[in-house]
């Protein structure tokens, strides 16, 4: 079996040990004779591997009574439109921090609903670098301020959570829950679709203050309120529930490796360690301002943009693949979320090193 470290920023790589263990339940999970896919989801099978990601969820990130955990479909994009039909509660205003790729997205969607105010913007600085907390210009009337901690594709991450005082804070989490322990009580929704760092694609987690749920927008389509989902369980229409059983395995996974004070630590050296190798190099430089470089996803350029075929191609050959750079920035990027091993960052500081020993 040759598996490769795949730097995707998504789908991304999943741990080995959680696929092999699904490969051992594909044909028959636990003596019920049928795959976890093949599953009714109101079945008594079905509703225990539920039962027990959300509470393995809860207790990885310490989630409070008072919070409901929903397991949804339509990606952290269809949170771009939730948001605000739950959050607004009869506000037309929303503040939102405008940080990069992602941020945008939020914001335009967010227009359709409401008035957006822009508390701050790093568009000046080409989105190297977060706002501090002096910057942020919160407008009283809005209803929540939304933000965007990690951006997937600039690698920038806020190195504090920003204060808002009672307005709730939403957070789009996609690339960076489940990185390091987190403070829930702070936000008021946190939402992550899970091709990133939780599971496969399908299955997005939203994680909500229960007295925010029930003042939908008029007019909100039944699937897009909150409440409908926090009324059920997740188990209003039939949810993605082969991907839900897989981030059950890797939270199980997470458990098992000492919990996300463990992750920390190993993330912050897989990080600390590529970034270190870019910077003691002439031929690779990353622009995001240190103390906002992200953990998870690492954009670098080569001094010579006419060698990044050369790179790709030659990275391919040593296993190592899916490091271009987002259409929308070029270069390359690493993405070295939780299942990527402290292994892959090393054998990608080797062929970096090499590369540069013989083009640089
Ligand atoms: C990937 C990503 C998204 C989009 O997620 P989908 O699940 O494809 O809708 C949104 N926000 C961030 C920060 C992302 O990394």
């Amino acid at each position: 079996m040759a598996r490769v470290f795949n730097f995707s920023a998504g789908p991304a790589m999943l741990p080995a040990e959680v696929l092999q263990q699904a490969r051992e339940e594909m044909l028959d999970w636990r003596g019920s004779g049928m795959c976890v896919a093949e599953m009714s989801h109101r079945g008594k099978e079905f509703v225990s591997i539920a039962e027990q990601a959300e509470a393995d969820l809860r207790e990885l990130l310490a989630i409070p009574e008072n919070y409901r955990v929903l397991f949804l479909q339509g990606g952290a994009s269809s949170q771009f439109a939730m948001v605000p039909m739950n959050l607004l509660r009869g506000g037309d205003k929303a503040d939102y921090l405008n940080t990069g790729s992602w941020s945008k997205k939020a914001i335009a969607e967010a227009r359709r609903f409401c008035t957006v105010g822009i508390a701050a913007s790093t568009e000046d600085a080409r989105f190297t670098r977060a706002p501090a907390q002096d910057e942020l210009a919160l407008d009283p009337e809005a209803a929540y301020v939304h933000y965007t901690p990690n951006e997937t594709i600039e690698g920038v991450e806020f190195p504090s959570v920003p204060e808002t005082g009672d307005k709730p804070l939403a957070a789009d989490m996609s690339s960076t829950l489940l990185s390091r322990p987190l403070e829930v009580s702070r936000y008021g929704v946190i939402y992550a679709g899970a091709q990133k760092n939780l599971g496969p694609a399908g299955l997005t987690v939203v994680i909500v203050r229960e007295e925010l749920i029930g003042q939908p927008l008029a007019g909100t389509p039944t699937l897009f309120d909150y409440r409908t989902h926090a009324q059920t369980d997740s188990l209003y229409n039939t949810p993605p529930t082969y991907a839900w059983y897989l981030a059950g395995l890797v939270f199980q996974w997470l458990k098992r490796r000492g919990g996300l004070a463990a992750m920390a630590a190993i993330n912050a050296r897989k990080a600390e360690a590529l970034y270190a190798a870019i910077d003691a190099s002439g031929f690779y430089a990353n622009p995001v301002e240190p103390a906002c470089r992200s953990w998870m996803n690492v954009p670098f350029t080569l001094a010579d943009p006419e060698l990044d075929r050369t790179f790709l191609t030659e990275a391919k050959a040593a296993g190592l693949v899916t490091l271009e750079g987002h259409r929308s920035v070029g270069g390359m990027r690493a993405s070295i979320y939780n299942a990527m091993p402290e292994e892959g960052v090393r054998a990608l500081i080797a062929f970096m090193r090499e590369f540069e020993r013989r083009y640089g």
